[in-house]
């Protein structure tokens, strides 16, 4: 390993979540020598936390931003057409319960179909109210109007990280998970010309040498700005947002319901996602930036309350299989902290005089457009040399050979080698647990191709079994855990451990009822 990260790289991105990821593979493909280096696991921030859209952001159209709604939905094409397996075609349905609505919604999400051209997911229309009830039967019927479908991109985030690390090396990046940042090098005390960076597992520390240093931390930019210039001002507003997962029985529906206006004027999204129900989300500043945040007994409260007007079905507490909190790392203006809901959802990518380039802000959406600027960036400011972007077109999930279509495709390359661990013994293709899909057959594969360090690592982000369930998450934590115990060599006692760990960290997806 340390001989590996010795090497001078062009360079060091810091943050495994969509922005660095993306940062890293814009700069392999271009031909860089890579090193990304996350302190957590790959998508453990916000990454992982998402609503699960790749959109245009309809909410925005309300607020006039049609330039930011625009390219969001050029980028939400290529993101879908780069990432099948992962990606899909969602419909949606918004509810209406006065004419006036149905007219303005109706106009508005034609003008979010114009926006999109040629990279359309299918054309918007009005419906009536029985065409409603049919796509959404548990839709609460009184006073309703109609309604209007249109479509946007969904996703599993954490998926899509892990496969772009796998397209991180197959450009010949080195992609590091459990690796903390914990200072900047600078050469003659001015130019930064490196990091220092802790290996979580061995407690080993390495410097590390590049021609630039990009940070991409989300909610942690500013600790790594500081870094390098202590006392510079915030440039991070955080914003909480929870979810709560549902079972699909209260929506009975494959198509997406999105309310516009809950009682704080936002909107609200109920999804389905691998069979459950997706319901959130909340923007709540907050003060505390951690890596772990809890959701809070009000925001609960409000996603409980506004999704229960709508739904015949009324979710409680104990109807929630999980509840999940992300922060949002907003990019504020430094001399004008504001509330979050004012503050732009576009990206900001700055450049200190030391030469430290930060990437911040954004949507998950828009992670390739943010990478290929940030490289365009450090060309123009001469870290490196100018190369063309090329990942338009750079497929994250192909199925290399025959390209045969599996239960397995959302692997990528790997469908085919988890095929042949199930044929040479068809036991692991069983489902380790009722409640989820994953097989003995996965969680191999996953061990020796994915880097999972921790079984949080497995049970949250290669599988998503935390945030679909995290009760039942907690009965199939041994047997990922024997799995990982004969895949990584792990000992009784690390065993032991884990599951003792793993059990503290769900405990703040089972809410408190
Ligand atoms: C509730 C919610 C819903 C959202 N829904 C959507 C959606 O549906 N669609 C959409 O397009 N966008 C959505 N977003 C926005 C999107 O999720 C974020 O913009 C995006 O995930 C931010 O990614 P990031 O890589 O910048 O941050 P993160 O994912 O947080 O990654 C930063 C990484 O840096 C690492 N790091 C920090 N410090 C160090 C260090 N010292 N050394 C090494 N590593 C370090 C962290 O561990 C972390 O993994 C949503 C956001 C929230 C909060």
């Amino acid at each position: 390993m340390q001989a590996h990260l010795n090497k001078p790289w062009d360079v060091i991105v810091i943050g495994g979540g969509a922005t660095g990821m993306g940062v890293a593979l814009d700069a392999a493909v271009r031909g860089f020598d890579t090193l990304l280096l996350e302190q957590s696991d790959f998508a453990q921030g916000t990454s992982s936390r998402s609503t699960k859209l790749i959109h245009g952001g309809v909410r925005y159209l309300a607020q006039g931003d049609i330039l930011l709604v625009y390219e969001a939905l050029q980028e939400r094409g290529i993101v879908l057409k780069n990432a099948p397996y992962i990606t899909g075609n969602q419909e949606f349905v918004v509810p209406v319960y006065s004419w006036g609505d149905l007219a303005m919604y109706g106009a508005g999400l034609k003008f979010y179909d114009f926006l999109a051209r040629s990279l359309s997911l299918g054309r918007s229309e009005v419906i009536g109210r029985k065409k409603v009830l049919e796509k959404l039967p548990l839709l609460r019927q009184e006073g309703l109007k109609g309604g209007i479908v249109y479509r946007d991109g969904q996703f599993d985030d954490a998926r899509m990280t892990i496969a772009m690390a796998h397209s991180c090396t197959d450009h010949g990046a080195i992609v590091l998970n459990h690796f903390r940042v914990t200072r900047l090098v600078k050469k003659n005390g001015k130019t930064i010309s490196g990091a220092v960076t802790v290996d979580g597992v061995t407690g080993h520390e390495y410097t590390v040498e590049a021609r630039v240093v990009i940070n991409a931390t989300g909610i942690f930019t500013d600790e790594i700005i500081r870094m390098d210039r202590p006392a510079a001002k915030p440039n991070i507003r955080p914003s909480q947002g929870v979810h709560i997962v549902l079972d699909g029985s209260f929506l009975e529906s494959r198509s997406a319901v999105m309310i516009p206006k809950t009682d704080d004027g936002r909107v609200l999204f109920a999804i389905p996602w691998m069979g459950k129900v997706v319901v959130g989300t909340t923007d709540t500043p907050v003060n505390v930036i951690t890596n772990e945040p809890v959701a809070m007994d009000e925001e609960i409260g409000f996603i409980l309350r506004n999704a229960g007007k709508y739904m015949i079905r009324q979710p409680g507490r104990k109807d929630i299989l999980s509840v999940f909190a992300g922060l949002r790392p907003l990019a504020a203006d430094p001399d004008n902290p504001d509330t979050t809901r004012e503050i732009s959802r576009r990206h900001k990518i700055t450049l200190s005089s030391s030469g430290l380039l930060s990437v911040y802000g954004g949507k998950w959406t828009f992670y390739r457009r943010m990478a290929e600027e940030t490289i365009d960036k450090a060309a123009a400011a001469g870290l490196l040399e100018s190369r063309p972007c090329g990942t338009k077109d750079l497929c994250l999930v192909s199925l290399n050979g025959a390209g045969k279509e599996s239960r397995f495709s959302v692997y990528g390359k790997g469908a085919e080698e988890i095929e042949n661990l199930v044929s040479t013994n068809p036991g692991s293709g069983e489902k380790l647990h009722p409640a989820f899909p994953w097989t003995r057959a996965e969680c191999i594969w996953m061990c020796r191709n994915e880097m999972p360090v921790t079984l949080e690592d497995m049970l949250a982000r290669r599988t998503r079994a935390l945030f679909l369930n995290a009760r039942a998450s907690l009965d199939l934590a041994p047997a990922v855990a024997a799995v990982m115990a004969e895949e990584l060599g792990w000992d009784s006692g690390t065993v032991e451990n884990q599951l003792a760990t793993y059990r503290n960290l769900a405990e703040n997806y089972l809410s408190n009822w």
